[in-house]
């Protein structure tokens, strides 16, 4: 097995090498965890957005979406309690001078014990074979057990004193456990400390005059305060949602893990209003249905599980997050938050205006519970990405390197590669790329063989190869490769567009969450 470390530097070099992410501002040795997207990249990313959106709001009629601002009026960051309440605990490394999330170094630890407990599970399974019952197993087994109890208790204990906000019991249960740096190994750390994330910046042209504002560290808010208007223009009816994409900015503390942790990132949120009372029942639809949009895209069912949060944020009653196997370990891709009335209650506070719906059927005002679906764009890149990305053994020594995007979101559909340079091939690839082009974003190739050829196009995660030949010029004929099977079949010019359409198409993907 390729070491996790060694997969995910791969996954990093491939990125850039095909266009796919870049260090932003590169040319100045680049800015600390921020990241430009490339030709692909921006293409894949606006692919997993439009995916998002056509299964967020295009399918459900009571789901609408908006585009808000990043600038808001500063009073929101004091209804939302970020100004109070946005901290990360972090703590240094007197010896190192480095600096990390205290959370995050006990989280991290924990995540060595379940490796153990991974281990143990595949070492059993390989013993026992076929009779193998995982979940007894996980049950019975006496390390196994003692492994989860130890686990347990230290979340436990890390999920209470955050709450309690009691920080030397973090500082004191790092000690305990003996956790050292992970770059220097020294245990010599300060007292853990709050830091808030939020940055600053000023509105206005003179010095007197300027306003403090912070750049939106999430897009939530600019859908709460916008709640009434779209209700009202929209006349919508609980339970309802409004959903939008757009950047967030945290100043994070530890930002080592590529666009797993960005300073600048993209999220994709959905509020869903519902009426007091009714809030288990959407937490549970809405944890199924995301699990559902997940899976719809094919990655493996065994990559995601269902963490619940022990140390709720202060705005929530259920909080659970669906995690993903990223090439270094299982972490949070999204958060479902049951937020309560919390945020609209604040801004009615903050503003002294109602923020409140008038139900018919029970003939009074309230204000509405909220039901959240939060995803970072960039994490879901990640997921996509460096699951995607393959070394396939093709046998007798040969291998390659393949990037298996679910074709949906693949960045180019199709390659159309003339088989040689001359004999009027090109002229006749280019026409159907002409034709092609109006329905899917498409390509051309002529350089090199046409087996180098293939093996970029795999490289770069395109679903399909169309090679053109001496016989397409008699019977109008071309080969079409597909990149996951490697298999070949000749067609008909005219059938290209409704081959890929079949295979690319949203329709066909989003189905997909009906059968599970
Ligand atoms: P974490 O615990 O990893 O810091 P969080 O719980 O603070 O995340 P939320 O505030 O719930 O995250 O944000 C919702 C989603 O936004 C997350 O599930 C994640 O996908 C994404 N996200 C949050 N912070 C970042 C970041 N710094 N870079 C990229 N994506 C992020």
């Amino acid at each position: 097995m390729a070491n996790t470390d060694d997969q995910f530097k791969k996954v990093i070099s491939h990125a850039k090498e095909y266009g796919y992410i870049f260090q932003s501002s590169e040319i100045y040795d680049g800015l600390s965890a921020i990241y430009d997207y490339g030709q692909n990249g921006a293409e894949l990313k606006k692919n997993i957005r439009e995916y998002w959106w056509k299964a967020m709001v295009q399918m459900h009629d009571n789901i609408v979406g908006i585009d808000a601002s990043i600038f808001m009026h500063p009073t929101t960051w004091k209804a939302s309690g970020h100004v109070d309440a946005f901290n990360d605990p972090l703590i240094d490394n007197k010896d190192s001078k480095k600096r990390y999330r205290a959370d995050v170094l006990v989280e991290d630890y924990v995540a060595k014990i379940e490796a153990k407990i991974d281990k143990e599970v595949a070492k059993a399974a390989k013993r026992f074979g076929d009779a193998f019952d995982k979940e007894q197993f996980l049950e019975t087994n006496p390390r196994v057990v003692k492994y989860q109890e130890e686990c347990n208790a230290i979340l436990k204990r890390l999920g209470q004193s955050l709450e309690k906000e009691d920080l030397a019991d973090v500082k004191a249960l790092i000690e305990e456990l003996g956790i050292a740096d992970p770059e220097t190994g020294s245990k010599n750390w300060t007292d853990v400390k709050q830091f808030n994330l939020m940055f600053g910046t000023k509105l206005g042209a003179s010095a007197e005059s300027a306003m403090d504002l912070y750049l939106r560290p999430e897009t939530a808010q600019g859908i709460f305060v916008n709640f009434l208007n779209v209700q009202k223009t929209g006349r919508m009816k609980i339970p309802f949602g409004i959903a939008q994409t757009g950047k967030a900015f945290r100043n994070e503390i530890i930002a080592r893990q590529f666009i797993f942790r960005m300073r600048e990132f993209e999220q994709m949120e959905m509020q869903f209003f519902i009426k007091p009372g009714t809030q288990v029942e959407w937490y549970d639809y809405w944890k199924a249905t995301r699990l559902k949009w997940h899976l719809s895209l094919g990655m493996g069912k065994d990559n995601y599980r269902f963490h619940d949060h022990e140390k709720l944020a202060h705005y929530a009653d259920a909080a659970a997050d669906i995690e993903f196997k990223f090439p270094f370990g299982f972490k949070e891709l999204e958060g479902i938050h049951s937020r309560t009335d919390f945020d609209l209650k604040q801004h009615e506070e903050f503003s002294g205006k109602k923020l409140q719906y008038f139900d018919p059927e029970e003939n009074k005002n309230y204000v509405p519970y909220v039901l959240e679906t939060s995803i970072g764009l960039d994490r879901m890149f990640l997921a996509v990405f460096s699951n995607s990305l393959q070394e396939e053994d093709l046998g007798d020594g040969k291998s390659r390197t393949v990037l298996k995007l679910p074709a949906v979101l693949a960045p180019t559909k199709a390659a159309i590669l003339p088989l040689v340079k001359k004999d009027g091939l090109p002229e006749l690839a280019q026409k159907i790329l002409e034709e092609l082009k109006w329905d899917f974003n498409v390509t051309y190739d002529e350089k090199d063989a046409v087996g180098r050829r293939y093996r970029r196009q795999d490289a770069a995660g395109t679903p399909f190869c169309i090679t053109v030949d001496h016989q397409s010029l008699e019977d109008s004929t071309v080969t079409i490769r597909h990149r996951d099977s490697m298999e070949q079949s000749r067609v008909a010019i005219d059938d290209l567009k409704s081959l890929i359409e079949k295979e690319v198409n949203v329709r066909y993907w989003l189905q997909k969450m009906n059968d599970l």
